[in-house]
């Protein structure tokens, strides 16, 4: 049998994309579409285009772990620092099967974004390993930790390379970073991760604040719209750290959330669900809604296509998509998880006049609250939740207004003017 070799199955995979519509399921490939339309509009010099795409530094490690049964299972993790050019890198870290080199490129990438249309003095990286930590008991996941945070722990620092969680990690994992991360360094080093339990460091707010984040920039959304949040209905995929809180602070807004959903499946409930109680069932069933009888059950997929006035998809990439968006009937979509829409979904959102507020504006909520974190940690200061809510409030409402003001500018989308805005800052940054 001969096999193909990879040239082969490069080949064949270049003139399979060219006879087919593509579907950017490569999350790079959305956000190049993006990049490219925005660098287009400022006339981006060539030289600052490739600095600005090329990510300053991938590193990728394996990470032997043993298992509670004795094996050795050697795990692949990754870190990349995207840019560092307005201040030290800031970047989650995911723990998820599907991570893998381009998605943590990607994340990256949108983390320097980001920071720059929030205002927040850091670059961008991210990290990630690939494995699923639903599977692994609370041992093989401080081993993992532990290990993975020895292998990046050249490339990370307080004032270089400052992770937070991500998709399946917590406030839990991020203590063990802190200990293991001290530890090498022989000192305390809190301001090495943020997102840490309060204990350790962490902030008031920091948990709930891309959630808020969401719901801020929704408010400031509807206002523009027209949609009257007290009558509006809201649908919500992902019932996470993002996806819960959005829900919460959505319905106390006075927003009807009548869908939910996890990996599970998604639960609808027309008279509304009670999101508080929702969060108690999820957290007293190991994490998940399986078994949620306070809606009736439909898939992810009729989740997102569901009549309502608001949908956050909080959960991961590419969930609409060229083939579900023709079912999207919502009139605003506020983006909690990173690059949940491909970029041709974008454009046929764009033409069918829904407002996104895009993920590189609506869930900057969270590492702003980890800048103030980060800042309380350095100044050795102790935030109220008051303070940490006004500020970020502030912050986000003004980081909506900037980049709706550079859509009008240019009479583009929300998201091609939040990538104009960020790309404005960073080439200016650059140039310095
Ligand atoms: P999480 O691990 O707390 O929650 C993820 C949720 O998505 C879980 O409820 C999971 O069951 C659900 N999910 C996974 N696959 C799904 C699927 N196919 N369909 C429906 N639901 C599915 O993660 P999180 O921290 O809430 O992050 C969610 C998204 O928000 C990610 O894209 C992440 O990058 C982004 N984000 C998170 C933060 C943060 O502060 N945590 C900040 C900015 C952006």
């Amino acid at each position: 049998m001969e096999y193909p070799s990879s040239k082969d199955l490069k080949e064949r995979g270049r003139l399979l994309r060219l006879k087919t519509t593509r579907n950017y399921d490569n999350p790079l490939d959305s956000l190049l579409v993006h990049f490219n339309k925005a660098s287009r509009i400022l006339d981006l010099d060539k030289r600052v285009y490739d600095r600005l795409l090329a990510p300053m530094q991938e590193v990728k490690v394996n990470m032997p772990v043993e298992m509670d049964d004795g094996q050795i299972h050697v795990f692949e993790g990754y870190r990349v620092l995207h840019s560092d050019y307005i201040g030290p890198a800031k970047g989650g870290i995911r723990f998820a099967d599907c991570v893998n080199i381009n998605e943590v490129k990607a994340l990256a990438t949108w983390m320097s974004l980001k920071c720059a249309v929030a205002g927040v003095p850091f670059g961008g990286a991210k990290g990630g390993v690939k494995c699923n930590p639903r599977r692994m008991s609370a041992g093989e996941l401080e081993r993992l930790t532990r290990s993975y945070t020895r292998a990046i722990s050249d490339f990370i620092g307080e004032n270089k390379d400052i992770p937070a969680p991500d998709v399946g990690t917590n406030g839990r994992v991020m203590g063990w970073i802190v200990d293991e991360y001290s530890k090498i360094r022989g000192e305390n080093v809190p301001a090495i991760v943020t997102g840490k339990p309060l204990n350790l460091g962490g902030s008031l707010g920091r948990i709930e604040a891309t959630g808020r984040g969401v719901m801020i920039t929704a408010v400031a959304a509807m206002r523009q719209i027209g949609v009257d949040g007290k009558k509006a209905t809201a649908a919500v995929q992902g019932f996470g750290n993002v996806g819960s809180i959005s829900a919460m602070l959505l319905q106390e807004q006075g927003l009807k959330v009548i869908a939910i959903s996890d990996v599970s499946g998604a639960y609808v409930n027309s008279n509304g669900i009670n999101i508080e109680a929702a969060i108690a069932y999820r957290d007293d069933n190991n994490g998940t809604l399986e078994g949620f009888t306070e809606g009736e059950m439909i898939s992810n997929d009729e989740l997102l296509g569901l009549d309502v006035d608001v949908l956050v998809p909080a959960a991961l990439e590419n969930q609409i998509t060229a083939k579900n968006v023709g079912n999207v009937k919502a009139k605003l979509i506020v983006e909690g998880a990173n690059g949940p829409t491909t970029a041709n979904a974008d454009q046929a959102l764009f033409d069918k006049g829904v407002m996104v507020v895009p993920d590189i504006l609506a869930n900057a909520g969270g590492v702003t609250v980890s800048y103030f974190e980060w800042a309380q940690n350095n100044s050795k200061l102790r935030w109220t939740k008051e303070r940490v809510e006004f500020t970020h409030d502030r912050t986000m409402n003004f980081a909506f207004e900037n980049v709706h003001g550079k859509a009008q500018e240019h009479d583009v989308s929300l998201r091609t003017a939040a990538y104009v805005l960020a790309l404005e800052k960073l080439a200016s940054a650059l140039k310095k």
